[in-house]
């Protein structure tokens, strides 16, 4: 068993471990790096794992950089390898290989966490049975893919991103598809209660059945050990083949525990604490992405925000600051944009007017276009766009801004709001790159 030495350790090998080489390499263009991951794949796009199922794009298609970025960045990959045996310390990690064989130990001065989530599964018989499946990475989608062959009827537990992408990729490969879901809400953490509405019609109007205020209570099999069937809170029975359980994801943070490094309250979710610079309680330990807290700019709280790009520009500031420049991650939100069988959303900030002073909302509601804006104290802090989004780019910019959009509040909604409607130095303001990113 070797011992490596690196200047910069990245585990993680997806949207944060990517931002992190290309900002370490922007400062640091010599430095030595290594990039660690479980998952054996070159860098693919996590968000595309449903599109794979769908067919829409090949394994190729799926690649988030080219295969030369490992070497045109000078970065040594140990994919298929998971860290262990964190000593914050002694600044070392032991790689474990596929099939648990301890490889190198591997010393670093600087440590990017992007260990992204893991899926919540409940505890309930049956989810061992074959058919039934998570859908958070490469190998889980490829497994699915290879099982459509006999799958005529396909459940899918949860409405959220995960869920409503799973269940619109499968309605194109199986013929009948369910989504089951608790709340009264899909996309509970994007929509309110009339682009929820809008967003079912979508999924229904395209072939696929959604029980809302409903649940998955029992998973059963055949005599193979195949599943065959669920049953429902209220006693419904769906025959499937195919049952995936998206019920939200958590922050992987295993490889942390008892090591030092800070973990928020399981209250607000758990995740690795960081500060702007994403820099931990530990020193030259910095963590990013679906695993560790992010500022809000709404909100102006920390909080987790699992999204492709905020984990992408954490990552990318992290590297930059463990390069030795000094910058902040302030630019994260939950926002959101998504299309359900070609029915565009755009959303970000706070979907529901907060029960405070000083909040109020504007709506335009039309047979199939909805949008509202929340404004307090006459700055936009949240935005939802549903049938059309055009302009949510103005609008996000103005969030961004915290432009206070007293002087053309009342156009704000209407058709002819545009960008040559806004007071000159609104426009400057808003055309700005964010200039700690570029
Ligand atoms: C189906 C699906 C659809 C999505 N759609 C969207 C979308 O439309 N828009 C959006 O913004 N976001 C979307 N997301 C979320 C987005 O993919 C995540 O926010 C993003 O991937 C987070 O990136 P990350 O780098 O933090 O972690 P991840 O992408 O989760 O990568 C972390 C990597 O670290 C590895 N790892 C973990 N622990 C260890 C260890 N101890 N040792 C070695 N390796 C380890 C993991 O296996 C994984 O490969 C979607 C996610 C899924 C699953």
């Amino acid at each position: 068993m070797a011992t490596k030495k690196y200047k910069y350790l990245i585990i993680g090998n997806s949207a944060g471990g990517i931002g992190c080489v290309e900002g370490i390499r922007r400062v640091d263009k010599k430095g030595s790096i290594a990039v660690v991951s479980d998952e054996k794949y070159h860098t693919y796009s996590r968000p595309l794992i449903t599109h794979l199922i769908e067919g829409d794009v090949d394994r190729r298609g799926m690649d988030f950089r080219p295969r030369t970025f490992y070497r045109g960045h000078d970065v040594q990959p140990y994919l298929g390898y998971r860290a262990q045996d964190l000593d914050t310390e002694g600044r070392s990690v032991t790689l474990i290989s596929e099939n648990g064989g301890k490889g190198n130990t591997i010393r670093f001065e600087k440590m990017l966490v992007a260990t992204g989530g893991k899926p919540f599964i409940p505890p309930m018989e049956g989810l061992d049975l074959d058919g039934v499946t998570a859908m958070i990475n490469l190998d889980q989608s490829l497994e699915v893919r290879k099982k459509l062959g006999r799958v005529q009827n396909a459940v899918v537990l949860g409405a959220g991103l995960i869920g409503t992408k799973t269940a619109q990729a499968l309605s194109h490969q199986v013929d009948n598809v369910t989504m089951v879901e608790l709340a009264e809400r899909i996309l509970a953490l994007v929509t309110d209660a009339v682009s929820s509405d809008m967003a079912v019609e979508a999924f229904r109007h395209s072939g696929v059945q959604v029980l809302l205020g409903n649940t998955v209570t029992e998973v059963k099999g055949d005599s193979k050990g195949r599943v065959s069937e669920v049953i429902l809170k209220d006693g419904t029975v769906l025959p499937c083949e195919l049952f995936v359980v998206a019920i939200g994801v958590r922050p992987r943070t295993e490889f942390l525990e008892g090591t030092g490094v800070a973990l928020a309250n399981m209250k607000v979710g758990g995740g690795v604490a960081v500060d702007l610079n994403m820099e931990t309680n530990i020193k030259g330990i910095y963590a990013c992405g679906d695993c560790a807290h992010a500022h809000d700019f709404v909100t102006g709280g920390m909080r987790l925000l699992p999204l492709w790009p905020n984990a992408y520009i954490g990552g990318r500031i992290a590297g930059m600051n463990m390069a030795g420049s000094s910058h902040q991650h302030k630019w994260a939100t939950n926002m959101n944009s998504v299309d359900f069988f070609g029915f565009p959303m755009v959303s970000a900030g706070f979907m529901l007017k907060p029960d405070k002073k000083g909040f109020e909302e504007i709506t335009r509601s039309e047979k199939d276009r909805y949008s509202k804006v929340i404004l307090k104290d006459d700055v936009i802090q949240g935005l939802i766009m549903a049938g059309e989004v055009d302009r949510a780019g103005i609008y996000l910019g103005l969030m961004r801004e915290k432009v206070k959009t007293t002087s053309f509040k009342k156009e704000l909604l209407t058709d002819d709001f545009a960008v040559v409607h806004l007071p000159f130095e609104v426009k400057e303001k808003i055309k700005q790159p964010i200039m700690e990113i570029e």
